[in-house]
């Protein structure tokens, strides 16, 4: 299928980084990645020219090789450059950060030494709010506040893990280290899959032999070559992820 065939209909939400549209499909909206770059909850904003394109691509085989060792995920299809067609969910309102390596904002929390890798994958969830600043919450706060159910919840814990534990060996195929990254999951037909998107944006990855960041933090932390670095990590999916 193309874009010919997607009717893109009215605007339905648009995103940080991402328009989403309508089709003729009530089951299926059709994704828009952007250019558009923001941090810090949106204080920060820019834009990385080429980031929509790649930043779908990366997502669209990251989703196809997940969906193939089995976890379930809204994509369907890319029927454009920077297009996706998915399947509309109900987002779970809560970002999943699986943590392998100590950085970001769990240095800053808990003083934990920059670098430090854990033995085991540290999984936190934050209550998606820009207005509160995406507030970390425990478990017991998903189930009262009904952003998920108890039994959602364990899948969601489990499928996290699961994409961890497929996309670490993965990157370092790539030569990078998954150092941690963000899920957003969706209900789907009653069902909980893997929606949103994952890409440069939404993890931190950091060449194995020199330590170079090749993520949304040379925008974040302004390091200078972001397009560079995001086209490097498509280049080197492309030839992990050969067609
Ligand atoms: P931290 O909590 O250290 O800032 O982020 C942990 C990981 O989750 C990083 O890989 C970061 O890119 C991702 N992450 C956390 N919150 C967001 C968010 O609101 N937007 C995006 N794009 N990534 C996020």
């Amino acid at each position: 299928m193309s874009d010919s065939t997607v009717q893109q209909g009215a605007l339905k939400y648009e995103g940080k980084a991402k328009k989403m549209f309508e089709t003729q499909n009530p089951d299926q909206l059709l994704v828009v990645y952007k250019d558009d770059a923001t941090a810090f909850n949106g204080e920060k904003k820019g834009a990385i020219t080429g980031k929509g394109k790649v930043n779908a691509e990366i997502s669209a085989r990251l989703f196809q090789y997940l969906e193939s060792k089995g976890v379930p995920t809204h994509f369907i299809e890319q029927t454009a450059p920077g297009h996706m067609l998915v399947k509309a969910v109900t987002i779970v309102p809560v970002e999943v950060i699986i943590r392998n390596v100590a950085t970001g904002s769990m240095h800053k929390r808990l003083g934990v030494t920059e670098g430090r890798v854990f033995q085991q994958p540290v999984l936190e969830f934050c209550y998606k709010n820009d207005a509160l600043g995406d507030p970390l919450v425990n478990d017991d706060h998903v189930i009262v506040m009904e952003w998920a159910t108890p039994e959602q919840l364990l899948t969601i814990r489990q499928l996290a893990k699961k994409v961890n534990d497929l996309l670490k060996p993965l990157m370092l195929k790539m030569g990078l280290t998954l150092v941690d990254f963000k899920m957003e999951f969706g209900l789907y037909q009653g069902q909980v899959i893997l929606a949103d998107e994952i890409s440069p944006d939404t993890c931190r990855l950091w060449d194995v032999t020199t330590g170079r960041k090749l993520d949304k933090d040379r925008f974040r932390q302004d390091l200078g070559e972001v397009e560079e670095a995001y086209q490097e990590v498509m280049g080197r999916m492309r030839k992990v992820l050969a067609e």
